[in-house]
């Protein structure tokens, strides 16, 4: 995959600032909870929303996500609070009921991300579209599983792209949940400088006292963007509550951050 300015320019087309800042729920829980989220997220530096509404979880037996009919509630906060969307899609028709109801920007799960098939099936029902697709490292600290699946959009077109780092499992416990194993997301970003890299701090940390350190460092290392799991009653999330901040909390983080302002 050649180096392509095109690769960013959905930044510059939706209006996005530097750094960009997508905020909301790990999952979409009720019409209530996404709409009371997104007005609380409104006026602050988040310009895109996210939700979780189909949620790949590891173990049977937990909350699987409200299915489509998040998707009507995203389409609400949209409408009311003028914010950007995004997604979660882990099948071709899941890709086609996020089509229907205009979320913006769809990302690749990181339980997504291992599987050339699911990935292709994706980015084949994607195909002939201009959405912009945000894939996650894999679950797995293997670099070219993530580039593979990078790939797999390219070659299909889909000409509006980014990454996002959450994070790699291992078997040791650390005081992270996934280790950030910052080389593997800075090897990505000096082989493709133009593809637009975002930081998930809450799953990489599992724990909310460590998010601003870790958006700290990503600027610090020249990211484009932070993904930050956004809740207006964190502990009552009906999963990873233990990660998510209050919309208030985002705020104050912000403006502690040190941006850096060139922008290459
Ligand atoms: C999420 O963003 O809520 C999520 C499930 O992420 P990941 O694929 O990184 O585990
Ligand atoms: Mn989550």
């Amino acid at each position: 995959m050649e180096n392509n300015k095109e690769q960013r320019k959905w930044l510059d087309d939706f209006g996005l600032d530097h750094p960009l800042v997508i905020a909301g729920p790990c999952s979409a829980e009720t019409e209530e909870q996404v709409l009371k989220i997104a007005h609380q997220l409104k006026d602050t530096d988040a310009t895109v929303l996210r939700a979780g509404i189909w949620k790949p979880r590891t173990r049977p037996g937990n909350f699987e996500g409200v299915g489509a009919l998040g998707l009507k509630w995203l389409k609400k906060a949209k409408e009311e609070t003028g914010m950007l969307t995004t997604t979660e899609v882990a099948n071709a028709h899941h890709v086609d009921l996020a089509l229907e109801n205009d979320v913006d920007i769809l990302w690749i799960g990181a339980r997504t991300t291992v599987s050339p098939f699911i990935v292709q099936d994706i980015a084949d029902a994607l195909k002939g579209t201009d959405k912009t697709v945000l894939v996650k490292n894999p679950v797995n600290p293997d670099l070219s599983l993530w580039l593979g699946a990078v790939e797999r959009f390219h070659t299909a077109d889909i000409k509006n792209l980014g990454v996002i780092h959450r994070g790699f499992s291992a078997y040791e416990k650390t005081k992270y949940r996934n280790n950030p194993e910052w080389q593997i997301a800075i090897e990505l970003q000096n082989k493709f400088p133009d593809l637009p890299l975002i930081l998930d701090p809450s799953h990489i940390a599992g724990r909310r006292d460590i998010i601003f350190d870790l958006c700290q460092t990503a600027l610090d290392l020249n990211y484009d963007g932070l993904m930050v799991e956004t809740h207006h009653t964190p502990d009552d999330a009906w999963s990873d509550a233990a990660q998510q901040i209050t919309p208030a909390t985002l705020v104050q983080i912000m403006k502690d951050l040190k941006i850096r302002k060139e922008v290459s």
